[in-house]
């Protein structure tokens, strides 16, 4: 017997009829004999509405009142996964994040899950009794609703894996796995069985959105087995051959050869900022870096060009989009200080990053990356890399056709 936690995704539980299906993949782990947790997202477009709602009566608001909104949408579909199952002869009830508890930190808007106390939910289990937790949500010290940012539903199962010491944890989505890019903007994106936990972090945090990234994190630091899988598919239960998120060695014990580049993600989220003849001297990168990290804005990708005339300096990096004008704000106030002509800002950029842990062996990746974006008349504006990824940022309106020629130049295309 095994203990599994089963997520279900926005469009996994979109209407009545989509949350029957999944029901029905539920009660086919429980008759084979499995323990099973369930956790659910809102129907697909539901938080989107909750969040244009909030917006709408107040565009800078109290994020508290903020996540006791846009919570909701899961407290509609845990209720109604639970009657589907009680429908079909499951014994099962819905749990909310309080009555569990889920208790997280106070960012609202962005808390992390602290602690989960399994103690009930383990004793339902143990009686049969399928938990349906809902996604994207806790309390917070004081007692209030938190949510965990956008995708979050993915971080409360895996986190509820963890604690519960499940077997595995399957995400069921509207894809039957990871693919080596977004299938919906390359079409011959391959499925990839087994991606280790490095690479799948790398993707998520460079924006492949299939899974959230600090649920990669979490499923990492805990060793937790990740199956990312289709709720469309018509067979029922385990056998689906979905995609594993696991350890490196794990891969390599099996004697899979690996590519050197497994995925290419791409991100609209950052936004391009340049501070222009700013003095060419010691202490100026951290005279400018400094009060954005002291406001929290988390700095990405750097380049510094010195002026013609060596005396001054452009310093361009990227900041979340969402944080822009906090960012430009942050400068000009300490412009006195900093002596700068000016700040600019582009928000029509993209990352795109090729991922994969065969780059620590082998030279030439980026050389190949660069020569495939110059033959199709691509301009990079700032590249960074690590020991497994390199991102480069170019103009908006290139992202697809950088992401499909990097795609067929890394040999990742679907026969
Ligand atoms: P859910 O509502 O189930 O959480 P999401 O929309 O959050 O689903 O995530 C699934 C989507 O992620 C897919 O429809 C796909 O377009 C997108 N996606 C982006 N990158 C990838 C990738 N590398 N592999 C699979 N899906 C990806
Ligand atoms: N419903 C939340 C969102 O749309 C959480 C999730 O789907 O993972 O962001
Ligand atoms: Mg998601």
């Amino acid at each position: 017997m095994a203990r599994i936690v089963l997520k279900f995704g926005g469009t996994s539980v979109g209407d009545p009829d989509r949350i029957r299906n999944a029901a029905r993949k539920v009660k086919a782990e429980v008759e084979r004999g499995n323990q099973v947790a369930v956790v659910v997202s809102a129907m697909s477009g539901a938080t989107n509405q909750l969040v244009k709602w909030v917006n709408d009566i107040a565009p800078i608001h109290d994020p508290a009142e903020y996540d006791m909104v846009v919570a909701t949408g899961e407290q509609v579909t845990i209720g109604l996964m639970a009657l589907a199952l009680q429908q079909m002869g499951v014994k099962s009830r819905s749990w909310g994040s309080w009555q569990i508890p889920i208790r997280t930190d106070d960012a609202h808007a962005k808390a992390r899950i602290l602690a989960i106390d399994t103690g009930p939910l383990g004793a339902a289990m143990s009686g049969g009794e399928v938990p349906i937790v809902p996604g994207f949500q806790g309390v917070s010290p004081g007692g209030r609703v938190t949510t965990l940012g956008r995708g979050g539903s993915d971080t409360s199962a895996v986190a509820l894996a963890a604690a519960l010491g499940a077997d595995r944890c399957d995400i069921y989505t509207d894809v039957d796995g990871v693919y080596t890019t977004d299938p919906r903007i390359v079409e011959r994106a391959r499925k990839i069985d087994r991606v280790t936990y490095e690479e799948m972090l790398e993707m998520a945090s460079l924006g492949s959105k299939v899974l959230q990234t600090r649920s990669v994190e979490l499923a990492m630091n805990h060793r937790v087995r990740v199956q990312v899988l289709s709720s469309f598919d018509a067979a029922l239960g385990s056998d689906l051959p979905g995609t594993l998120v696991v350890d490196e060695d794990e891969i390599m014990a099996q004697g899979i050869e690996k590519s050197v580049v497994s995925g290419i993600a791409y991100s609209k989220d950052d936004a391009k900022v340049t501070v222009t003849r700013v003095a060419d001297q010691p202490g100026v990168a951290a005279a400018i870096f400094g009060p954005l990290a002291d406001a929290n804005i988390n700095v990405d990708m750097i380049v510094q060009n010195v002026s013609l005339d060596g005396s001054s300096t452009d310093i361009t990096f990227t900041v979340p989009r969402t944080d822009l004008a906090r960012a430009i704000q942050c400068l000009e106030k300490s412009k006195a200080d900093l002596r700068f002509d000016a700040v600019k800002s582009d928000t029509n950029v993209a990352k795109v990053s090729v991922i994969g842990v065969g780059m620590r062996s082998h030279a030439g990746v980026a050389l190949a990356m660069f020569r495939t974006l110059a033959d199709k008349g691509i301009n990079i504006q700032v590249i960074s890399t690590s020991e497994i990824k390199i991102s480069v940022l170019v103009a908006a309106e290139y992202t697809e056709l950088a992401v499909r020629a990097l795609h067929s130049a890394y040999g990742l295309d679907a026969a």
